[in-house]
């Protein structure tokens, strides 16, 4: 019999619950399958960064693969319903009798997969997993079988269903009784542009991204909710990127997690960690639950109405980080070059886009896939909505930051504007966050734009355009 596994966002060989599957019967012959699919990946804005970053880590699972006497090839076609037709072409040519596959929540996906076993579902068997998430979408809810609407009553229903049992890691499978392979000859390039990640802030591969988990749990863990917030210190994981394209799992993090402080799961050291990884949870189970969200449509209805102010040059200004506000032009330029932003500006520059701009949120959503090596469509929508309280936020839409103080108290000392903006570099402490009070009382001039709108001015007018939307 021959085994297929159809890899998707889960390129790894360990806890990858499909491949383990696969595996499971010594005699089967088992071989992966990529398909990559470029014009799927334009409409859905997949960022080069990621692009690339998935291209490396085909390779190095290619290797591992390869290793365990698996073959994996990769496919290039143009989108999704082609990929259909590779994929049942390629079940043919090589006599497969059964097919594996880890799910993915997002609806162009689901509708892919149900193509699927719908074309291929009386020839062989078809058999997905939810590998994704720590628990299936759908078996947190609440009383009346539904899904929660807000983060904090889902949050404690999940982790009393974590207290009845955890989910447990699966072991990367042994060598087929085939034996290794000799090393695969490299696949050629996918038709897409690539931009490579910083590979000292992201090394490739899964022993890297394994590392870098061990060494957060063991080293950073115990203070981060104490520094989590702030953007100049290195307080957070960044397993994000990994954890995007499923080089790492959910369980792991679990685990290790777990491993390391042995009360997260009771409210001790963790704690908030765990909270976080519960976010990413609770954002696939909404996506999974309301597709309409992966239609571009808000959460909550009325704020469908609000009249958005599309100008095209402060949208602009907004992307290259030229806004006049420090804090906010540091976080672009961060992502802009990285391909990754702290949580705390993902916030701030999100909430300016919407609040202060009265941008289209979904003007951000899109520029920030474009960018993120981690992007991720459940958590950057519900990221998104949440700053333009068009989702499941439980706080109030007339809540709006303000992009100066939030500079002053989450950047004290200024460390993290002026490492990404040069031209502010000899402006003290917390004075950079107002730079041009700062240059009038020096009497000198500086090469940084002024403040493309006034915070206090722009928050009335989007106060009064989410009231009208709410009125109508
Ligand atoms: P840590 O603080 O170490 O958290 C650990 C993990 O928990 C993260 O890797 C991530 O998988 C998950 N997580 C943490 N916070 C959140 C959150 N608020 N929502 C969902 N999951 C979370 N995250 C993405 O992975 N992809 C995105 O495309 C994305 N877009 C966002 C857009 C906006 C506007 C906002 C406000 C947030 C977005 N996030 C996104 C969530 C969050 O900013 C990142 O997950 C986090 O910054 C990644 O850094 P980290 O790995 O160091 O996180």
């Amino acid at each position: 019999t021959t085994h297929l596994v159809w890899f998707r966002a889960d390129l790894r060989v360990n806890d990858n619950l499909a491949l383990a599957a696969a595996c499971r019967r010594p005699e089967a012959r088992v071989i992966g399958l990529f398909i990559a699919t470029p014009q799927q990946w334009r409409e859905h804005h997949l960022a080069p960064r990621q692009a690339a970053w998935i291209q490396a880590h085909l390779h190095s699972l290619q290797l591992s693969l390869a290793e365990r006497g698996i073959p994996l090839t990769v496919l290039d076609v143009d989108d999704f319903a082609a990929s259909v037709d590779a994929l049942e072409n390629f079940c043919d040519e090589h006599n497969v009798d059964a097919l594996f596959y880890n799910y993915q929540y997002e609806l162009n996906e689901r509708q892919r997969d149900a193509a699927v076993e719908k074309r291929l579902g009386d020839t062989l068997v078809c058999q997905g997993f939810d590998d994704y998430v720590l628990l299936a979408p759908g078996s947190v809810t609440t009383g009346n079988h539904e899904m929660y609407k807000v983060f904090t009553p889902f949050s404690r229903a999940f982790i009393k269903r974590l207290h009845e049992g955890l989910p447990e890691c699966v072991n990367a499978p042994a060598v087929r009784q085939s034996g290794p392979l000799p090393t695969p000859a490299p696949f050629k390039p996918f038709d897409y542009p690539q931009t490579e990640p910083d590979a000292d802030l992201f090394p490739p591969g899964e022993a890297a991204a394994l590392n870098r988990l061990r060494q957060f749990c063991r080293q950073s863990l115990a203070d981060y909710d104490k520094k989590r917030d702030y953007p100049a210190i290195d307080g957070t994981s960044r397993v994000s990127p990994w954890l995007a394209i499923g080089v790492l799992s959910p369980r792991q993090c679990l685990h290790r997690l777990l491993r390391e402080h042995p009360d997260a799961l009771s409210g001790g050291t963790g704690a908030v960690w765990l909270n976080e990884l519960i976010w990413r949870e609770f954002y696939l189970h909404v996506l999974a639950y309301w597709p309409a969200l992966c239609r571009y449509k808000p959460f909550i209805p009325w704020t469908d109405r609000v009249q958005w102010n599309n100008d095209e040059a402060q949208f602009i200004a907004w992307c290259e980080g030229k806004t006049g506000y420090p804090i906010v032009d540091a976080a672009m330029r961060q992502m802009n070059t990285t391909g990754w932003m702290h949580n705390r500006l993902r916030m701030i520059v999100g909430s300016f886009l919407v609040k202060d701009l009265l941008i289209d949120w979904r003007r951000g959503e899109r520029y920030f896939m474009s960018q993120l090596v981690d992007g991720m469509l459940a958590a950057n929508n519900g990221g998104w909505q949440w700053v333009a309280s068009t989702g499941h936020d439980a706080a109030p839409w007339f809540r709006i930051f303000n992009p100066t103080t939030q500079g002053e108290r989450f950047d004290p000392q200024g460390d993290f504007v002026r490492q990404w903006l040069p031209e502010l570099k000899d402006i003290p402490g917390k004075a950079v966050h107002q730079p041009w009070l700062w240059a009038q009382k020096q009497g000198v001039t500086i090469d940084y734009p002024h403040p493309i709108v006034e915070h206090k001015q722009a928050r009335v007018a989007t106060l009064a355009a989410y009231e009208a939307a709410r009125k109508q």
